[in-house]
């Protein structure tokens, strides 16, 4: 359930008005409730609990340090991409034996020093990285556990930007090279392979491309035993997908817990989840004041003070996100309405309205479910600062990262 309402025509979030959450700070800022993120893990704990999975949260998805800090409080390990996301989770008090670490792109240091730190699994995307994995451990004289990334060729229906798990795409190993490698075992004798991975892509919202990765899973594990090759880990990725407004089809988590559950009663085998957005998408709003309110004779701007660089994913992938004013006035517009940004770009667009509660220069709107890949995405394009973020807990109010200084970007 979301703690984002409109109450009276005021828009609320954890039961206080966001006008007050207003008073002295400067738009536009991301505002989080860590309520809605509790709400969230509690909810997917739920539905797994017949074989209680590991869930590294996916830090790209939002990196903020006390949203992962509050994440580490729920026992939630952590999916990183980077050595910098892995040096992150690490601040925020989680444990190596928590994290996993995946991408296409590992440099020598950025394995060296995941080595060295004992995480749980480096999941290697080509047998160029797992030569390469072999060869640093065996100078640091140590065995590393770690995961091998499946491309399994499955199309899942999303944005062709976020899909990973086609064949064609750069991520993963495909099964008969993988099953070579495990074949000449033997040539790599500083590492353990222990886990298999799979991450199909994001913004999933049809169960039924998991249930054929599951299938296709069991196939593996059958080719693996007959190789005499034990692993005892599956990484199942993230990809679960979050509405974006009110009639957006929902992702059904409990019939995927129970798909899972199956699976897990048949194979007896560690299950882990890397999950992003579905954790942080709908628990992050951007708060924004409106500029000008342009009228040319086909429809009226809604020029608001955040752009493309504060939140991209309108721009990249022509995501909807809808915006609701703080104080929403029962009269309307009767021409179409666009919302759009400052910046110097036609993408710099957050979609059109018809019957749109009229607004003046002034107020403010939110633009909600900016929690996933929002921040994180955001860029200093047009010399802008990147913007303040806030945190809910509960009642209280808190700054949490300072919006930058101008003089700081020169
Ligand atoms: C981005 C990513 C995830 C998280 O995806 P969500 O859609 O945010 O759940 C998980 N695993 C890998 C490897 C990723 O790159």
């Amino acid at each position: 359930m979301d703690l984002l309402k409109l109450k009276k025509n005021k828009l609320h979030i954890n039961n206080i008005k966001l006008e007050k959450i207003l008073k002295k700070r400067q738009t536009p800022f991301y505002l989080y409730s860590l309520n809605q993120i509790r709400q969230n893990v509690k909810y997917i704990n739920s539905s797994f609990k017949n074989f209680s999975p590991l869930i590294c949260y996916a830090v790209k998805a939002n990196s903020n340090l006390s949203i992962l800090k509050e994440l580490k409080k729920n026992n939630l390990g952590a999916d990183v991409v980077s050595v910098g996301e892995l040096k992150l989770a690490l601040k925020a008090g989680i444990k190596p034996n928590k994290i996993v670490f995946s991408g296409v792109g590992k440099t020598d240091e950025e394995i060296k020093f995941a080595i060295k730190k004992n995480i749980l699994s480096i999941n290697a995307e080509s047998t160029n990285e797992i030569t390469l994995i072999n060869d640093i451990s065996k100078k640091l004289k140590k065995i590393t556990n770690i995961g091998v990334r499946i491309n399994p060729d499955i199309k899942a229906k999303t944005n062709r930007k976020i899909a990973t798990g086609n064949k064609v795409n750069k991520f993963g190993i495909s099964i008969s090279e993988f099953l070579n490698v495990i074949k000449n075992k033997n040539k790599f004798q500083n590492i353990k392979i222990s886990l298999l991975s799979v991450h199909i892509g994001s913004q999933i919202k049809d169960i039924k491309v998991y249930k054929k990765v599951l299938s296709l899973i069991s196939k593996i594990l059958i080719k693996l035993k007959n190789l005499k090759h034990i692993i005892n880990c599956i990484d199942l990725g993230g990809g679960m997908g979050i509405p974006y407004f009110k009639h957006d089809k929902k992702f059904d988590f409990k019939k995927f817990g129970l798909e899972i559950s199956k699976f897990y009663q048949k194979e007896r085998i560690k299950i882990i989840f890397e999950i992003g957005r579905f954790i942080t998408g709908n628990s992050g709003h951007i708060i924004s004041k409106v500029i000008y309110v342009k009228k040319i004779k086909d429809r009226i701007f809604i020029i608001i003070d955040t752009g493309m660089n504060d939140m991209a994913r309108s721009a990249i992938y022509d995501a909807f996100h809808e915006i609701i004013p703080l104080h929403k006035s029962t009269k309307k517009f009767s021409k179409k309405v666009e919302f759009v940004g400052p910046i110097c770009e036609s993408s710099d667009t957050f979609g059109v309205y018809k019957n749109y509660s009229i607004l003046k220069e002034g107020d403010y709107v939110c633009i909600t479910n900016c929690g996933a890949y929002g921040r994180t995405l955001s860029s200093n394009y047009n010399m802008r600062p990147l913007i303040e973020e806030v945190i809910l807990n509960n009642k209280k109010i808190k700054t949490v990262r300072l919006r930058q200084k101008i003089e700081d970007l020169i």
